[in-house]
């Protein structure tokens, strides 16, 4: 689901690595790349455009925490941006009446009849008495589907195979339901190949009839554009309450799911990705949207670090970077810091791909005890001013920390190699023109 888009967005962000902060500049191609993306996959461009000018607003000038890139920090902000999109919270059905009644509505094909069976079979399992009803009464074979699928949940199908009025056998479905103690009535409808006239006023009437609890449309996710227009269209007239997205497993493009609220101002509040009665999902936007980024672990990972992270402390710490006044005690700051994230097994297995690569490689959780050990052995003046760590305070420091003068000495290499690079980082920051921001 959604390959094409995730990889796409996966290749933007990665253009934005190795910048120390968002800036306009860097951010320009990515946020070009990302709206491209959007736009393959069939996402309305009006709708395209509003997503990313609110990405570049949110991720502009924000100061990149140190355990974070850029890239990384922009998935975040994607993240929370599809989401939105996508309607926020997870809005479920409303099955209060007795009975309540569903009427589902869409077009021929969209998935209807298997939905209404779905629909059954998860109202059953919540332990509620459910009965579906054929009200398509130009198609006997779709009265047929459904009575075969009602059996295969085990739940009573309503039908009426010599009645052609479908508002008065929606009306004589309910009173069954009421006289047989059902807590739930799902009315199935005719649907036609396209929008048409006579399908609408049908629609409309049964709804007005039987004043549903909640009126459903289901529309076919594969069809991109046109399930977002069809939408549109429906609600107009009959002022649904959600909307169902059926073949999902189909669909690698995903720009119903991602277009529909904002067009339609209407939750999606189920997504089907199967044939099979069980392949039916509550929508949850968050978690749509982390699978259409494919980057469930990266934005856990952001989500730590931010909690982590005292951003003044990240400023002060940057300032000092730039003024190459970086120090053992900050230095130290900077490991407690990631120390807070957790367990360091679990943040290495956050890095996409790093994940997998290192499942089986021992990662000692000790790594930094002796680190901190030495660090903590230095006087606040070496650790100010680490140049005037001799040889016979190497040796002084080794016999405080329990650590030995080589294990002393690589990091004091450690520490002057980082240095170095931070210099030399700041220098050409300097050349580009002061964008040195360096995280
Ligand atoms: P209706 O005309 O709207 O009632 O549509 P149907 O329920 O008859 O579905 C049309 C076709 O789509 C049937 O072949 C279904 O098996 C298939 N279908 C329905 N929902 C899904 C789904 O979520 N995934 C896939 N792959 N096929 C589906």
């Amino acid at each position: 689901m959604f390959d094409n888009l995730s990889n796409k967005l996966d290749r933007a962000f990665k253009t934005l690595k190795g910048q120390g902060s968002i800036t306009e500049i860097n951010v320009a191609t990515t946020i070009k790349e990302v709206r491209r993306a959007l736009v393959d996959a069939d996402v309305n461009y009006k709708v395209a455009k509003t997503v990313t000018d609110n990405i570049k607003e949110k991720a502009l000038g924000r100061d990149v925490l140190i355990a974070v890139s850029p890239g990384q920090l922009m998935v975040k902000i994607m993240h929370e941006e599809l989401t939105e999109l996508m309607g926020g919270e997870k809005q479920d059905i409303n099955l209060k009446g007795d009975p309540a009644i569903i009427l589902i509505s869409g077009l021929q094909g969209s998935g209807k009849t298997t939905f209404t069976g779905k629909l059954a079979n998860y109202i059953k399992k919540q332990g509620r008495s459910v009965m579906v009803a054929a009200c398509d009464v130009y198609r006997p074979a779709a009265i047929n589907q459904l009575q075969v699928l009602a059996e295969q949940v085990g739940v009573e199908a309503y039908t009426e195979l010599e009645n052609k009025n479908p508002v008065q056998i929606a009306l004589n479905a309910i009173e069954h339901a009421k006289k047989t103690h059902k807590k739930v009535v799902i009315i199935d409808t005719a649907g036609r190949l396209a929008v048409d006239e006579a399908m609408m006023k049908e629609i409309a009437e049964i709804k007005k009839a039987v004043n549903p609890t909640e009126t459903l449309f289901v529309v076919d996710s594969m069809t991109g554009q046109d399930a977002v227009n069809t939408a549109k269209t429906f609600n107009e007239r009959i002022n649904f309450d959600g909307v169902v997205l059926t073949k999902l497993d189909g669909d690698s493009r995903g720009g119903a799911a991602l277009s529909i609220r904002a067009v339609v101002e209407k939750p999606i509040k189920f997504i089907s990705t199967g044939e099979k009665m069980e392949a039916l999902d509550l929508f949850y936007p968050d978690r749509m949207a982390q699978r259409i980024l494919g980057m469930g672990d990266v934005i856990s990972l952001v989500e730590r670090a931010q909690q982590a992270f005292d951003e003044d402390e990240a400023k002060r710490i940057n300032k000092k970077i730039r003024k190459n006044q970086f120090n053992f005690d900050d230095f130290l700051t900077q490991l407690e810091q990631i120390k807070k994230m957790g367990d360091i097994k679990d943040l290495v297995g956050m890095i996409p791909g790093v994940g997998k690569a290192l499942k089986d490689v021992e990662i000692d959780e000790n790594a930094f005890k002796p680190i901190e050990a030495i660090i903590k052995s230095m006087t606040p003046e070496e650790r100010e001013n680490p140049d005037i760590i001799s040889g016979s305070r190497r040796a002084r420091i080794a016999k405080g920390s329990g650590t030995d003068v080589t294990q002393v000495n690589n990091l004091m290499k450690q520490f002057n190699d980082m240095r170095k690079m931070m210099r030399s980082m700041n220098k050409m920051a300097g050349k580009r023109g002061g964008l040195g921001n360096l995280a």
